[in-house]
């Protein structure tokens, strides 16, 4: 299973991980995890594909900004929050580029439940090579899909560019779970998922 090493190895770093073939399986056990929450999303096409704000919306309070602008402001009464991971490293470190930095914050100090659901595309050797996928595979996927006008948009590399449109202003790293939540959960799932 393309999954194996990096579940071990987020285990080793304290993650809590599930790992499911299908993005039913997980929808559902997310769905059966989560109830009476006030959940709060990041930016991740993954989310939006699985479709989890209408699913997690028949049980819980569900609070996007992709979906209601005047979501972000609802961010300290987030009980969960939802979102993916840029990158992956099979040595276990979760690694997400962020423009606003409301997914970061709401990652690194944040809600108790935290849960990065990724596709196993996201997997990567080690850590150089995470943070080069974020870089330059999923933030010029992200920029053109927004329509900013970055050189990563147009050529599909990083040029560590000063475009007003930067989507790359943080990146985190999540090396263990941040002590400060209750649940650090990844949700890996053995199907090509957003960028
Ligand atoms: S720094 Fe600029 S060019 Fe590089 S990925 Fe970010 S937005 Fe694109």
């Amino acid at each position: 299973m393309k999954c194996q090493k990096a579940i071990e190895s987020l285990k080793n770093n304290g993650f809590s991980v599930q790992y499911f073939e299908t993005s039913q399986q997980a929808c559902d056990y997310l769905k059966e995890q989560l109830k009476g929450e006030i959940i709060g999303f990041g930016g991740s096409m993954t989310a939006r594909d699985l479709g989890l704000y209408e699913l997690l919306g028949e049980q819980n309070t569900v609070c996007w900004h992709w979906k209601n602008p005047a979501d972000i402001k609802r961010y300290p009464e987030f009980t969960a929050y939802i979102t993916s991971a840029n990158a992956i490293a099979e040595t276990g470190e979760l690694v997400n580029i962020d423009a606003n930095g409301n997914r970061l914050a709401a990652t690194l100090y944040g809600p108790p439940k935290v849960y990065f659901v990724c596709g196993h595309n996201k997997i990567t050797p080690d850590l150089t090579t995470a943070l080069d996928r974020a870089r330059n595979i999923a933030a010029p996927i992200n920029a053109k899909r927004l329509g900013r006008k970055t050189p990563c948009a147009v050529t599909g590399k990083c040029h560590n560019c000063s475009s007003p449109d930067r989507i790359c202003n943080g990146i985190s790293i999540h090396l263990r779970p941040m002590s400060s939540a209750k649940v650090t959960e990844v949700i890996l799932i053995g199907e090509d998922l957003g960028a």
